[in-house]
């Protein structure tokens, strides 16, 4: 059986990061810059002997502050609604912040499959933040580095039920 993974959450996390590592493709643009990435994007990942598609969501590094919730919403709500599971992921290292709540509680109201990850938590430096995320009320985070390929094996243990 095949299943449907969004990634989801606030700029900057690390969201395309991930998305890339699962597709083995540069489909999805990471930017430093503000500005990048645009709306939803599909790959097909792999994950050791899973296969699934996986979504992520952009388009949000160009809104105002003013725009950014708003849009932030809508496109998270797409999200949800054409994926099995969603990932939320935070960044550790800066901890939760208010737009994370923000998320948590979308997700928290639609009654899909979330999976917490806690993201650039290579190093002591999220520690702090991936106690945090515990708050979320997401269930247990897995401590991930997309960007060094850390946490993959948790990522796996996750998903492998829900697939
Ligand atoms: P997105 O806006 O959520 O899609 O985030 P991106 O994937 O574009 O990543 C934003 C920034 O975080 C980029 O500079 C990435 O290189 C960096 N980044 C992503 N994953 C990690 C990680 O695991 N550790 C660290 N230290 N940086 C990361
Ligand atoms: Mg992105």
């Amino acid at each position: 059986m095949s299943f449907t993974l969004a990634i989801v959450g606030r700029p900057n996390v690390g969201k395309s990061t991930l998305f890339n590592r699962l597709v083995g493709k540069k489909l999805a643009l990471v930017d430093d810059q503000p500005g990048v990435t645009r709306d939803l994007r599909e790959g097909e990942a792999r994950l050791a002997d899973l296969r699934f598609t996986v979504i992520d969501t952009a388009g949000l590094e160009d809104a105002t502050d003013d725009s950014l919730q708003g849009r932030m919403r809508r496109l998270t709500e797409r999200a949800v609604e054409m994926a099995d599971i969603c990932l939320f992921m935070i960044d550790a290292r800066a901890g939760v912040t208010p737009l994370d709540e923000m998320f948590a509680e979308i997700l928290r109201k639609k009654s899909a499959n979330v999976i917490l990850a806690a993201n650039k938590g290579e190093g002591a430096a999220a520690d702090a933040g991936v106690i945090e995320a515990y708050n979320l009320g997401l269930g247990e985070p897995i401590r991930l580095s997309a960007e060094h390929g850390e946490g993959l094996n948790d990522l796996y243990t996750q998903l492998m039920p829900l697939a």
